[in-house]
């Protein structure tokens, strides 16, 4: 099977976020066939409220995965990082610790129980468009054949997404930023 690229969005809104986030990258970047190619800004977001996850601001990000696992495969990955991570599994619509979603598997379309790929809100949100659109600005959404830039600009949704300033500067920021490189790959 080819390498597919693939972009997950991670998002945290209870106990120590930047951690969260760190140790989700992290554990992606562990992940066997896979290579994480490139990782976003980390961004503050206001609680959407349908989902009811709590008052409290979330982290997002994206990371951007070359890997040989299959969809399903990826999903069941997230689902044991999210745990590990401390996902309270019964209570999945309250406050997370972790939320891992895949947004886009190559230009795949998927429609399965359990997995709807290209993610069905990605393009009505600002906390996954703004680091989408950092990453792969270029980037087509298969279904609705706009860029991730495209998308964000005719959005919606009005809620706040602010790049985190400064951004962390031990850990996740020290990680190799591919966001530039990442971007002049896809639009190549
Ligand atoms: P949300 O991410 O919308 O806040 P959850 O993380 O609780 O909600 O996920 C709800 C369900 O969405 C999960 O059971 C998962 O199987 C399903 N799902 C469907 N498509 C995807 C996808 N592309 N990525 C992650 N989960 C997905
Ligand atoms: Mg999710």
């Amino acid at each position: 099977m080819p390498r597919e690229i693939v972009f997950i969005g991670f998002g945290s809104n209870l106990g120590d976020r930047l951690d969260f986030c760190d140790r989700a990258v992290t554990l992606l970047s562990l992940l066997p066939h896979s290579l994480v190619t490139g990782v976003s800004s980390l961004y503050e977001t206001e609680p959407l409220p349908e989902h009811s996850p709590g008052p409290g601001w979330f982290l997002n990000g994206i990371v951007r995965l070359e890997t040989d696992l299959t969809p399903q495969g990826l999903l069941e990955v997230c689902r044991e990082v999210e745990k590990s991570l401390g996902r309270d599994q019964e209570h999945r619509d309250g406050p997370r610790t972790l939320d891992l979603d895949i947004l886009l598997y190559g230009a795949r379309v998927i429609n399965e129980p359990g997995l709807i790929v290209p993610h069905p809100r990605l393009h009505l949100r600002r906390f996954v468009l703004a680091p989408l659109a950092e990453l792969a600005p270029e980037l087509r959404h298969p279904l609705l054949n706009k860029t991730m830039q495209e998308l964000l600009a005719q959005l919606g949704d009005r809620s706040v997404v602010r790049r985190l300033d400064p951004q962390p500067s031990q850990r996740y920021g020290a990680r190799p930023s591919c966001g530039q490189a990442a971007a002049a790959r896809d639009s190549a």
